[in-house]
């Protein structure tokens, strides 16, 4: 998943991330300007199921939620989610 770098608003690459349960986890991000060089590390969480896994796992238990649809833009000036302590 690409990031938006806080600082100069360029793509963030992900370079590793680390898996902390099966629905959360730690990535390492590398703004990709030059200029700019910043590297840093965001927490993501799965958080809803759109659509539902053919192949589900009685201990994953995610509410369902909506999807973004085809009208919907996607988030070009994502705000990086904030890394719980
Ligand atoms: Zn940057």
């Amino acid at each position: 998943m690409r990031l938006i770098c806080p600082h100069c608003g360029y793509h963030a690459n992900t370079r590793t991330s680390t898996k902390m349960s099966p629905l959360t986890g730690h990535a390492y991000y590398a703004c990709s300007n030059v200029d700019c060089g910043h590297t840093f590390k965001a927490a993501f969480e799965i958080v809803g199921t759109i659509s539902p896994s053919a192949m589900p796992n009685p201990a994953i238990v995610l509410p369902f939620c909506k999807g973004v649809g085809k009208n919907h833009k996607t988030m070009s000036k994502s705000i990086p989610l904030k890394e719980s302590a």
